[in-house]
């Protein structure tokens, strides 16, 4: 089988071109342009939409000669394309697009596209919820490991390969999605169904963290930021020595990078922090709660007090820069703590109940690229008798938006006989902003 897909609901222009045989995949392509909003310190809209529209067609034209070659010198028959001078290739068998939740307008230039493409190709369309396909990543990654029929197999690639399949969630798995529109836990059970057990009704974390680091950063380190994911430079800022450790060692394992030691108790988990030379301190979020939610507001407005002096009197010197890093680190300590406060209670929460605990951990969106998340959902994990739950995340590059997530999630959907959320009205679906990921279809 063979998918061509389309993400937009954001600020990522993405396609891909997935392909499946049996259980293996492999990604032909897939690629991606992201507008440039840093002169508004944040995703700008129109941007976005002014990006996706100039860029989407020339992705889409690229990804095209990148489908598979048709060998025979035979007529454009069924199932081939005719791509001008470069000869026949194979015609996807269907189309994947995300159908929400992102910006209306973003998703609006992605869906027309993919309606295009069906109905020029005579293709079935698949509509995708995004944050499935974040949930369904790891299963991607596992699955482009198995090797390809055919494929020499070389012993570098295997090894590779091994490593990667390694880590195959197999359902039902627990997972935490971490990105700029959302923090949920979800319990996955199937292709399609997952149950929410813990959601952040208010900001989410990788949109508290963008605006934590926009008032922690240095000017200059904004100025001269990648993108408008400013949280991804919290952490190389919060841990400069790690940096410099990690280019020395090479790979060499350091057991405790971080320093850190994780609360053994709940007890422990709900204490603030409190500053040593500052006097300021950090309250942890739903503290001597055990709501199943996150709630991100009112730390992420004690860091940006803190690194503003917003509540301090006028004559306050800005914070210096050993001050920042401080902030910076326990800013993302008590959020990742709280995220893993809400798994430990789900999972104690299965244990009671005699339920079964599932043994993986899937952790992905943007957010999940960040390491000292990983290091502390893993040693909270382990101090409090969930060792055995292996904590699973794609590679970065997978965690933050991208087209073959939509590939992987229409393939599992088109396979087990779905034809994405919108049924056969894949062609009449309308972008939803928001989008609950346990409603029923409304195809
Ligand atoms: P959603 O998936 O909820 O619709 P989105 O698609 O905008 O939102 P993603 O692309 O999945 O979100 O993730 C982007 C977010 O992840 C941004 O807030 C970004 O700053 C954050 N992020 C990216 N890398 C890191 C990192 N290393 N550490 C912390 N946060 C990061
Ligand atoms: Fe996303």
């Amino acid at each position: 089988l063979l998918t061509l897909a389309i993400e937009t609901s954001c600020d990522d222009t993405c396609v891909a071109i997935l392909e499946k045989h049996g259980p293996a995949a492999r990604l032909l392509h897939d690629d991606k342009a992201t507008s440039d909003s840093r002169k508004f310190r944040g995703i700008e809209p129109t941007v976005a939409v002014t990006g996706h529209t100039s860029k989407l067609a020339g992705l889409v034209d690229k990804a095209l000669r990148m489908l598979p070659k048709v060998e025979s010198n035979g007529s454009a028959g069924e199932g081939v394309l005719f791509l001008g001078s470069d000869g026949l290739r194979r015609k996807p068998d269907f189309i994947s697009v995300t159908g929400g939740p992102g910006m209306t307008s973003a998703l609006a230039v992605g869906l027309n596209t993919a309606k295009g493409l069906a109905v020029a190709w005579q293709v079935p369309l698949v509509i995708v919820h995004h944050m499935k396909a974040h949930a369904l990543t790891p299963r991607l990654v596992h699955a482009t490991g198995l090797p390809w029929p055919g494929e020499s197999n070389q012993q570098q690639q295997q090894e590779k390969r091994k490593k990667e399949a390694a880590a195959h969630p197999a359902f039902p798995f627990l997972t935490l999605l971490v990105s700029g529109g959302h923090t949920q836990l979800v319990l996955s059970r199937s292709v399609t169904s997952h149950t929410m057990l813990a959601e952040a009704k208010n900001v989410a974390i990788g949109d508290m963290l963008d605006k934590c680091a926009r008032a922690i950063l240095p000017d200059d380190m904004l100025d001269q930021a990648n993108s408008v994911m400013y949280a991804a430079e919290l952490e190389p800022f919060a841990f400069p020595e790690l940096q410099q450790q990690q280019q020395q060692q090479q790979g060499q394992a350091n057991k405790n990078p971080y320093n850190y030691t994780p609360p053994r108790t709940r007890q422990d988990e709900i204490r603030p922090y409190s500053s040593p030379t500052h006097g300021w301190y950090l309250t942890p979020s739903l503290a001597n709660r055990r709501d199943m939610a996150f709630d991100f507001s009112g730390l992420g407005g004690q860091v940006q007090a803190i690194a503003r002096r917003s509540d301090s009197p006028p004559d306050t010197p800005p914070p210096d820069l050993t001050e920042r890093r401080e902030l910076a680190h326990h800013a993302m300590r008590l959020a990742f703590e709280h995220l893993a406060s809400r798994v430990l209670l789900a999972l104690d929460a299965m244990r009671a109940e005699k339920k079964r605990v599932p043994k993986t951990l899937v952790v992905s969106g943007g957010v999940a690229a960040n390491g000292f998340l990983m290091h502390v959902l893993e040693s909270m994990l382990k101090v409090r008798g969930y060792g055995n739950v292996e904590i699973v995340r794609p590679p970065a590059e997978l965690c933050t938006d991208n087209a073959a997530m939509i590939a992987w999630a229409g393939m599992e959907m088109f396979e087990s006989g779905e034809l994405g959320e919108a049924g056969g009205e894949a062609l009449e679906w309308l972008p939803r902003a928001k989008w609950p990921m346990e409603e029923e279809k409304s195809g």
